[in-house]
């Protein structure tokens, strides 16, 4: 159906797609549509959304620093917001960390992550150029991102000018020495090649909701350190409480070098990412010599309406009972999982934290899998935004959720299961 608006929308196949559902506003895990329809964003809204859309702290803290600062040059000058954020992110993130850079969205962050790496190789004169990451890894859409990430239909256009990257095994369930013998060998093979190694701490998102044990990172993070290569891990969709710790690298134990953080950085208002640095990253590019300076930045680094919003996003968790409503989801997800065990569709069952997906079978797997758009137009006559990942139906909800909520959503993927056909 033709959609006259002249927007373009992301990941959209505008030839097939109808059009764009307007919503005039939001609260709590509620969607409103221009039209009069409630809809339960069951995904908060790709993984952005923690407290709930409309929370009044947060969008009252945006209002009151609006009306303040919006933004200034955020080299030579800096802001109350921009401080007091750092501070916060740096008192509850792994204690390697010391250092916070501002910029925009969780692609950005990855490039700021891998520029740092490589550039603290390049400034000790020891130039290292070469990454590892893992096989199904989503790390965002812009070019360093996109070559960080497996390879695939997304970023098929683009193959011949993304750099080389040494992807690890997936560490599936009992196949996980694989990998770490897969990085043992690498680091072996080319003791000065490697600059870093990036990872999506316990849960591969884009990639399909694939989980994977803490064990295998804290292994992985001690070859790094025993070869000297950087650790970066980006917890863009994990952190926040997303997997059940406030980020997924307290479950390893893991003293990542580097942290990549966006998505629920601001509780979903407003587009931002971090990236936090260990005094050792932070130290090779610090020198009187003005050419080992970081040269990288943003417009709009350090926004801040946008630091406001993410102080703001902190101080929910430190006042409501934030760490309760995420066990109490985890629970929920347990409970309504547990009743699919066995089911003839579904070839897996994964949860972590407040994440739970259900993997059906099918002959066509993969992101292009019919099933998953029928799967979510049927999800979305029934007023549930959920977006399978191919043929991965996950609930990812905002931490506000009611059982009654998160009971509707679970009864109507039951009910597609026996409605929808392969
Ligand atoms: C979404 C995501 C990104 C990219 O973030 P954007 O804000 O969309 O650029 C990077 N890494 C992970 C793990 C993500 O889930």
């Amino acid at each position: 159906m033709a959609d006259h608006s002249p927007v373009w929308h992301p990941f959209t196949q505008h030839a097939l797609a109808k059009p764009a559902i307007a919503i005039a506003r939001g609260h709590g895990a509620t969607l409103y549509t221009e039209d009069g329809r409630a809809i339960i964003d069951a995904i908060s809204s790709w993984w952005v959304n923690l407290h709930g859309h409309g929370h009044k702290h947060i969008s009252s803290a945006i209002a009151a620093q609006a009306a303040k600062l919006e933004q200034v040059i955020f080299a030579g000058f800096t802001h109350e917001p921009a401080e007091a954020l750092a501070k916060k992110l740096i008192g509850i993130a792994p204690k390697s960390l010391a250092h916070v850079f501002y910029s925009d969205s969780g692609s950005t962050a990855v490039e700021v992550a891998i520029k740092m790496a490589v550039g603290a190789w390049h400034n000790r004169r020891r130039p290292r150029h070469r990454v590892i990451a893992l096989e199904h890894a989503y790390h965002g859409d812009m070019f360093g991102a996109m070559s960080v990430g497996a390879r695939g239909a997304f970023n098929a256009a683009y193959e011949p000018m993304l750099f080389d990257v040494s992807y690890l095994p997936f560490p599936a369930q009992g196949r996980e020495q694989r990998t770490i013998d897969a990085l043992a060998s690498l680091l072996k093979s080319a003791p000065d090649g490697f600059a870093a190694l990036i990872v999506e701490p316990l849960v591969c998102g884009a990639g399909g909701m694939k989980i994977y044990a803490p064990e295998v990172l804290t292994e992985l993070a001690g070859l790094c350190r025993r070869h000297g290569i950087f650790l970066i891990a980006d917890e863009v969709m994990t952190g926040f409480g997303r997997t059940g710790t406030m980020f997924a690298c307290e479950q390893a134990g893991l003293w990542p070098d580097l942290m990549c953080l966006s998505k629920g950085l601001t509780g979903g208002f407003l587009p931002m990412g971090a990236t936090l640095a260990s005094a050792e990253i932070y130290d090779a590019f610090y020198s009187e010599d003005r050419r080992k300076t970081f040269f990288h930045s943003t417009s709009y680094t350090g926004n801040a309406i946008a630091c406001a919003a993410a102080v703001a996003n902190l101080e929910v968790f430190e006042r409501e009972p934030v760490a309760a409503r995420i066990a109490g989801i985890a629970a929920h997800h347990k409970t309504r999982l547990d009743r699919f065990r066995g089911h003839g569709r579904i070839a897996d069952i994964r949860q972590m934290g407040t994440i739970a997906a259900i993997e059906l079978a099918a002959t066509d797997a993969g992101y292009f899998a019919t099933l998953g758009p029928k799967l979510n137009a049927f999800y979305l006559q029934h007023d549930i935004l959920l977006r399978s990942l191919g043929n991965v139906v996950y609930v990812l909800p905002p931490y506000c959720t009611s059982d009654a909520e998160l009971d509707r959503i679970y009864d109507v993927i039951e009910e597609s299961f026996s409605t929808i056909g392969a």
